[in-house]
């Protein structure tokens, strides 16, 4: 059985209506292999051609429109919410909720926030249907709740590279709701307060700090590296949502100013083996998604960093202001 609400109906029923023939199905990797089970019920039950997207998806910045549009006349896009960027199909987003149970997960956090008594609560589209029994466990326990919303996230939800719904809340401390250590880390970087990470799928709690440190050592050293290179890749996605090319530009030019070398390379998923053939290069610098740099780092050969720790590299930002890369959907054309 899944840990996820497919809402298998939900689709049918969007197919039925409008009565689509070709459809387009998507999936993040961790629920790629529900794919064939849920094409052999959509076509069942409608009689549509069903069409599984098999390229990597991380994101709802990742939606095969561009790839698809000539093909399709809907995607169902699962387990991310629609972004205020150009979508040139129909979408269908299902949220994929989670089905774990978050109560254990809670009451470890609870000891860790035990000296605050204002606390913000961040989590990421699996959880968000939980957003509003998250806040009443933690009032039955004695703590104020405060939320955030923005124009790219709903109320609570963060993404990996959007932090704008944390960022100005008053808050003693952060809880996130969540797998992982990225968003918890983003939010520490960026309000520099507390983050205890709450994480269902591993029933504890822990405080970010830790990891915060030792991510902080490892940026620390690739930026250090960096400022040896002489001749530069800049990489550029073309997926809609992680397209920054007024930036890439913005940033070659620094680099020609400064009498460095530099070259845009477009690249729709970025790997160590995808960037084997500019080893003449002697590092990066990532415009698209703002995690490839940090999640994967010690995998490259080359650093790989994010355009504000190129700032850093350049004297243009002071190592004390530190900050995670974001893409502000909403602002994109200025990119
Ligand atoms: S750019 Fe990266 S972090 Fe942002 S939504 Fe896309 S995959 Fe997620």
């Amino acid at each position: 059985m899944s840990l996820y609400d497919m809402n298998i109906q939900k689709a049918v029923n969007a197919i039925k209506k409008r009565n689509a023939k070709n459809i387009g199905l998507q999936f993040p990797e961790g629920l790629k292999t529900q794919g064939i089970n849920i094409a052999k019920i959509l076509e069942k039950e409608t009689g549509a051609n069903i069409i599984i997207s098999g390229d990597p998806c991380f994101g709802a910045c990742d939606v095969s429109d561009n790839k698809m549009g000539d093909i399709v006349d809907l995607i169902i896009h699962y387990a991310h919410t629609p972004l205020p960027i150009n979508y040139n199909v129909p979408i269908l987003f299902i949220e994929a909720y989670s089905s774990v149970d978050i109560y254990k997960s809670l009451d470890e956090s609870l000891d860790l926030i035990k000296d605050y008594s204002k606390i913000a609560i961040a989590t990421t589209t699996q959880h968000l249907n939980l957003i509003d029994e998250i806040k009443d466990y933690l009032e039955d326990n004695g703590k104020e709740i405060v939320f955030g919303s923005s124009k790219s996230t709903l109320k609570g939800q963060v993404l990996g590279c959007n932090f704008s719904s944390i960022k100005n809340l008053d808050a003693d401390a952060f809880l996130f709701v969540g797998s992982g250590n990225f968003h918890p880390l983003g939010i520490h970087l960026f309000t520099k307060s507390p983050v205890i990470a709450a994480d269902p799928y591993m029933g504890e709690a822990r405080n970010i700090e830790e990891f915060a440190d030792k991510i902080l050592r490892i940026r620390f050293a690739r930026i250090t590296k960096a400022k040896d290179a002489k001749k530069w890749g800049i990489l550029i996605s073309s997926k809609e949502g992680q397209y920054r090319f007024e930036l890439a530009k913005k940033i070659k030019k620094e680099l020609n100013n400064d009498g460095m070398e530099a070259y845009f390379i477009m690249i729709d998923n970025i790997t160590p083996d995808s960037l084997l053939h500019y080893m003449d290069l002697d590092a990066f610098v990532v415009t698209a998604c703002p995690r490839i740099a940090i999640d994967d780092s010690q995998m490259y050969k080359k650093p790989l960093i994010t355009p504000q720790e190129l700032e850093i590299v350049l004297d243009k930002r002071k190592w004390e202001n530190y900050q995670l890369d974001e893409i502000l959907f909403h602002e994109k054309d200025k990119y």
